[in-house]
């Protein structure tokens, strides 16, 4: 019955081909991944599962990472065990999910996300028990299909996904060919492209991730209809879109991930209005040295701000509203407080920046124009300010995309590092801004404005 449903999930179109349910099994002689290569916690959920008499394996992205000599990022078990049987084994241990309910398994500050083996999904499992609980309204609480060892390996996404680790035998099991997948450094959807882009958009942006982290070929059925799929993306989630972006974003390879979902045609709506700003050469630009900043500071195991890389991607946005609206006449602040307000409003039509970030983002862009400011004590006080580490980063890529002068980067590099006697010194004389704003003074007017007439030239020559 399973190998039935297994060939039917199989158009002939299908990449991973016919060899798909035979068991390969891979000695450590052959694959090299030694058990002391795991992480603790992840030996020890699977050896306390197989000692109890479950099966046991690592999955995923830890087997595949491991064999490409990567540093997992993350484990994942998958074994015979239900959830209930999983959680009475370990104390430190809790139930998550609803849909499908996994359990996660603490050990010291290590998480390891343990699921039963998956089954098909309702509509392929006529014949397979599934388990389902709905709430008084009738919406679904709990769809647990579980399945055998082998249908989990099929309802993964890529082949090289699909491998399963026992540590205590130190073997793989492969029922896809993934391990040849890895050593001929390939990605291959499993099953028919089509259908499992159509039955999951997401897949599409993990090939590019993967693709990306793991420098390897797409193959090319599993990338023939990405094109013509992606408009599927749009009715995925916002909250599941946006999760898997920052998994992107954040992968260390963001800016190579970028290029090729432009190049696939994948970019369209995905990040906000991306494909909008990257056909403008100083959107492209700054971008792309947000990107590279981004991926070169994860690289090195520094920490990233999602909030700084989301102004940064916004912020071209911004820089349009803005003009507009002080080409309708608005003054210099009150215009970019209005356009970081129509920015951020798109944005949350489309959830595709959860509000949470908007503090951030905003203090970010707002403290923008005080960088001009190079006279008075204003610059001591932006530079005392919680967020200047943040805005000033975000000032030099400004200056390096050629949006502002890098004479300012300059100033502000000299002025941070010097002691208070030399910031005096570096102070710049408020010749003729003085008069204007003894002139407005006497208007009645704050002498905040001076300053802004020097911001307004420069910001929008
Ligand atoms: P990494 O953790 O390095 O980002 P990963 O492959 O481990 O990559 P996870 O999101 O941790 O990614 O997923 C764990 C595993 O779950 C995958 O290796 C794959 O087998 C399976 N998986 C994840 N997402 C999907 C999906 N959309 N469809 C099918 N299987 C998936
Ligand atoms: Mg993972």
């Amino acid at each position: 019955m399973i190998r039935k449903f297994i060939r039917n999930l199989f158009s002939p179109k299908a990449s991973a081909s016919d060899s798909i349910v035979k068991l390969r099994v891979i000695s450590r002689k052959k694959h090299g991944v030694t058990s002391d290569k795991i992480s603790s916690c992840a030996l020890k959920v699977t050896t306390c599962l197989q000692q109890a008499g479950y099966s046991a394996f690592v999955v995923g992205g830890a087997v595949r990472d491991l064999l490409l000599g990567l540093i997992p990022k993350d484990y994942d078990v998958a074994t015979s065990a239900t959830p209930e049987e999983i959680r009475a084994l370990f104390r430190r241990s809790r139930i998550i999910g609803r849909r499908f309910r996994l359990v996660h398994v603490m050990c010291g500050s290590e998480t390891v996300e343990v699921s039963t083996f998956r089954g098909p999904s309702p509509s392929d499992a006529k014949n397979i028990s599934i388990i389902r609980h709905t709430d008084e309204h009738g919406r679904l609480l709990r769809d647990n299909v579980f399945g055998s060892q082998e249908e989990d390996a099929i309802r993964r996404d890529f082949t090289i996904n699909a491998l399963f680790y026992d540590p205590v035998k130190e073997e793989i099991h492969d029922f896809l060919d993934g391990y040849k997948d890895i050593q001929e450094k390939r990605l291959r959807i499993i099953g028919s492209p089509e259908k499992r882009y159509r039955e999951d958009p997401v897949r599409m942006l993990r090939a590019v991730r993967l693709a990306a982290k793991l420098k390897i070929q797409i193959d090319t059925p599993t990338a023939a209809p990405i094109g013509d799929l992606a408009p599927l993306l749009q009715n995925v989630p916002p909250a599941r879109l946006f999760d898997e972006m920052l998994k992107l974003l954040f992968s260390g390879h963001a800016l190579a991930c970028v290029v090729d979902l432009r190049k696939r045609g994948l970019h369209h709506g995905l990040l906000p209005m991306l494909d909008v700003i990257l056909e403008q050469p100083m959107g492209e630009r700054f971008i792309t040295l947000a990107l590279r900043n981004t991926d070169k500071r994860i690289q090195r195991g520094m920490t990233v701000s999602p909030g700084f890389l989301f102004a940064a991607l916004l912020w071209h946005e911004v820089l349009t509203a803005w003009k507009c609206r002080q080409d309708a006449g608005e003054k210099l602040i009150p215009a970019l407080h209005q356009a970081i307000d129509k920015i951020l409003a798109i944005q949350h039509k489309k959830l595709a920046i959860p509000r949470r970030f908007d503090a951030i983002i905003t203090e970010i862009w707002v403290m923008q124009p005080r960088f001009q400011v190079r006279a008075g004590r204003k610059p001591f006080r932006l530079l005392a300010s919680l967020r200047f580490r943040a805005a000033y980063d975000f000032m030099l890529l400004r200056c390096e995309s050629g949006e502002l002068d890098p004479e300012i980067a300059n100033w502000w590099k000299e002025f941070k590092n010097a002691d208070d006697e030399c910031r005096e010194g570096l102070l710049m004389k408020e010749g003729p801004a003085r008069k204007r704003r003894k002139k407005r003074s006497n208007r009645k007017q704050t002498n905040k404005t001076t300053e802004d007439i020097t911001v307004v030239t420069e910001t929008t020559k």
